[in-house]
């Protein structure tokens, strides 16, 4: 992923509240594209300019042809507060990222986990991560909601791998149990997804506890209850199981592992 600087400059005179305000929602119509990640951004504001580094999935994630129809609104709203269309600069690699996977995937998965900023969606071939904008609009014009149950993913793991607070049960059930509500979620923006993409497009289902070894090798998918649901090999190191009835992958519980 790449590291991007933007550059707004005003071309009349301008409160610095409105200028504040229409380049935020410019900065938030494109988070919910998937065109900038992560979550929040300093905006500096010197000698007439305002300047933010942002994160971003590929050189050309601004590209006009990937914008959503939100975009395309604050980039209009921009020049209603009397500022220029931003200037990118490119500042470099991003050192502590993946790269994204731009080819057409043979299938997908949803998959994230507290540490990642990169797109939810990722390639089964190599689990890169695949821009979202590079996909059909899940809900509403863009990403939204995708981006949202990845927030609350990860809100979950965190809690989860903290291991501080009762809250980490309620986490773990939200992550480990097909009944939750944001299993139920996830699982229909995959299904959407798998629709708009055509692309078998799977869940990835977190797995913790049990008793023993043994019983986590037997364990049946939980959702219909196939035990045949094991695969001889890993896939890409992570996923022991797969239901390709259920669109789910998952592993062997960590704790076994
Ligand atoms: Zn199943």
């Amino acid at each position: 992923m790449f590291v991007m600087e933007l550059r707004f400059e005003c071309f009349a005179d301008t409160t610095i509240t409105q200028a504040e305000k229409s380049i935020n929602n410019l900065l938030e119509a494109l988070r919910a594209n998937g065109q900038v990640l992560g979550r929040e951004f300093a905006i500096a504001f010197n000698e007439g300019e305002f300047r933010v580094r942002l994160l971003m999935p590929e050189k050309n994630s601004l590209q006009t042809c990937f914008h959503s129809p939100w975009v395309k609104l604050a980039l209009d709203e921009l020049t209603k507060a009397k500022i220029l269309a931003p200037r990118t600069k490119f500042i470099g690699q991003d050192i502590n990222s993946e790269t994204s996977y731009t080819l057409p995937a043979t299938w997908q998965i949803l998959y994230t986990s507290y540490v990642h900023t990169c797109s939810p969606l990722r390639s089964g071939e190599t689990l890169q991560p695949i821009p979202l904008y590079r996909i059909p609009a899940t809900f509403n014009g863009d990403h939204k909601r995708m981006i949202r149950w990845q927030t609350e993913w990860q809100a979950c793991d965190e809690l989860q791998m903290a291991a501080a607070t009762k809250a980490e049960f309620a986490a773990l059930n939200e992550m480990t149990n097909p009944q939750s509500d944001l299993f139920r979620r996830g699982w229909d923006l995959r299904g959407r997804i798998e629709y708009l993409t055509n692309i078998p497009t799977y869940y990835y289902l977190y797995r913790v506890g049990g008793i023993n070894l043994e019983s986590e090798l037997n364990r049946a998918c939980p959702r219909c209850g196939n035990a045949e649901w094991k695969l001889p090999e890993p896939l890409l190191d992570l996923f022991n199981f797969k239901c390709e009835q259920c669109r789910i992958v998952s592993n062997i519980s960590w704790d076994f592992l």
